[in-house]
């Protein structure tokens, strides 16, 4: 889950240029058509991409470091038997998602309502998900706010996004116990502390999504499905997975890619689609430009844990129980919502420093911790049957889950890393208006291969 970003600031008042990544993008310095384009990536961006070049009946092929497709969309299937899925990177597909809900609709791929109802576990005490909310005036303030958000000037955007939402927070008085609440559940959309996010995108978040904040649906089979029919529409052997670029030359209008297994592809555009984790071990012919090195080295990325528990009953009292907590496992939900069966799964999702505790502990005390979370429904370990745990803050490629802009970052480093280089175009969730998204992805992905194209 994340945020989208409300771009309201106009490019004079930064000197920044805000145009959409499809305008940025067309001053590639070949004027030729390309008759062959290099995708590197085969997430959600560069898939999307691939499917644009193969509709627009262009020649290409998708370069991927890993065996599978999906990137950071990764459906694990933790019970062959009964075939049940859970989802290890994304989870929701939000209601106001367009780009992913008209590619479900055009693979056919059923949207399955995946909302849910939150009970709360804080300092020893359980609270039902209608036996706790925020306090009245404090709910009144934030709405207050919120509804002003989009009227902010460019220079009141700007000093937002100079500050973290924890300030922001502080600074409009909201109470010590709304304050701990709030950073319970915003860190869930973050990744991170919400001292550590810009107030500015945290605003765009609250004040721009759905009423479900974008955590809505899911598709059927898992979102993985979507990578598959993607890959069996533009042909399977258009995409070679394990091959890991590690060199990108550009010399006269073409594009040259050499793999660390010694294969070389060429074409006469790029798209890279990858995390900025990534482009930063690629070794690039010519370099890069500094102020690109620079953004790429400024950007963060949230460290969310995933741990997946599989249990012989579904012992939680709904299909729609999620609880946050203030433990460790930090924040629960059924992770096999409708997938029939009577064994069913929870995730524990939990982010920044609670996600590195649970990354380096033992599954002994990733148990205790699972138990201890759900201690107020009694009966987990009773019905614990297995586990599986992915730390994408430890993730080869992305080293974290999704860019997390920070103080000062939204209207200055995203820009630097949307410029195209050369015949080079980038996508890729960290560079979108759908920020953290599948749905950021697949714009970004669709759009720079126009941008390739033009
Ligand atoms: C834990 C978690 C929870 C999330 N929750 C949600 C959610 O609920 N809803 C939502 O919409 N989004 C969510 N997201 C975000 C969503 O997964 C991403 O925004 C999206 O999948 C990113 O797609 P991408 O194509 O930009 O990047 P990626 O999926 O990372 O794709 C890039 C690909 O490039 C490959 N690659 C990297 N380096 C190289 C190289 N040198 N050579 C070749 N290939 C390379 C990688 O292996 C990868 O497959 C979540 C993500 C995580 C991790």
């Amino acid at each position: 889950m994340k945020r989208r970003i409300f771009l309201g600031l106009t490019a004079t008042t930064t000197g920044a240029v805000l145009l959409p990544q499809r305008v940025l993008s067309t001053n590639s310095s070949a004027a030729h058509k390309p008759t062959r384009v290099i995708v590197l990536g085969a997430g959600f961006a560069g898939l999307a991409a691939a499917l644009k070049l193969h509709d627009e009946k262009v020649d290409f092929c998708v370069l991927e470091s890993r065996g599978r497709a999906g990137g950071r969309v990764f459906t694990h299937l933790i019970d062959t038997a009964q075939d049940l899925r859970v989802e290890l990177g994304a989870e929701w597909v939000g209601e106001s998602h367009q780009e992913i809900q008209k590619l479900c609709q055009r693979f056919d791929i059923e949207l399955l309502n995946n909302q849910f109802k939150a009970d709360l576990s804080f300092r020893g005490e359980y609270k039902k998900t209608d036996e706790w909310s925020f306090t009245q005036d404090w709910k009144k303030k934030l709405d207050g706010l919120l509804g002003q958000f989009k009227h902010l000037t460019s220079a009141q955007q700007l000093s937002l996004d100079r500050m973290d939402w924890w300030r922001f927070l502080v600074n409009n008085g909201i109470p010590d116990d709304d304050l701990f609440l709030r950073e319970l559940l915003d860190s869930t959309d973050f990744g991170e502390s919400i001292r550590h996010v810009s107030a500015f995108a945290a605003m765009s978040e609250y004040a721009d999504s759905s009423p479900n904040n974008e955590m809505d649906y899911k598709m059927n089979g898992g979102n993985a499905t979507l990578a598959h029919k993607i890959m069996e529409h533009i042909g399977p052997e258009k995409i070679k997975l394990g091959r890991h670029v590690a060199n990108i030359h550009q010399q006269n209008d073409k594009v040259k890619v050499t793999c660390e297994n010694g294969e070389v592809y060429e074409g006469d555009r790029l798209i890279c689609s990858i995390p900025t984790f990534a482009l930063s071990k690629i070794k690039w012919t010519p370099a890069l430009p500094e102020a690109k090195v620079s953004a790429i080295d400024g950007l963060q990325y949230a460290r969310i844990n995933k741990h997946a528990v599989q249990f012989g009953q579904r012992f939680w009292p709904r299909e729609d129980f999620d609880i946050i907590t203030d433990a460790p496992a930090h924040y629960l939900y059924h992770a096999t919502k409708n997938q029939p069966g009577a064994s069913g799964a929870l995730i524990s999702y939990s982010t920044g420093d609670k996600a590195d505790l649970f990354a380096l502990s033992s599954p002994q005390i990733h148990q205790k911790m699972i138990f201890e979370a759900l201690q107020p429904l009694d009966e987990a370990a009773t019905f614990y049957q297995k586990s599986v745990n992915y730390y994408w803050g430890s993730d080869a490629y992305s080293r974290g889950s999704y860019a997390v802009y920070g103080k000062g970052q939204w209207f200055t480093l995203r820009k630097i890393l949307s410029e195209p280089f050369q015949n080079i175009h980038f996508a890729g969730e960290h560079i979108a208006d759908w920020q953290g998204f599948m749905e950021g992805a697949v714009a970004t992905g669709a759009a720079a291969a126009e941008a390739a194209l033009a």
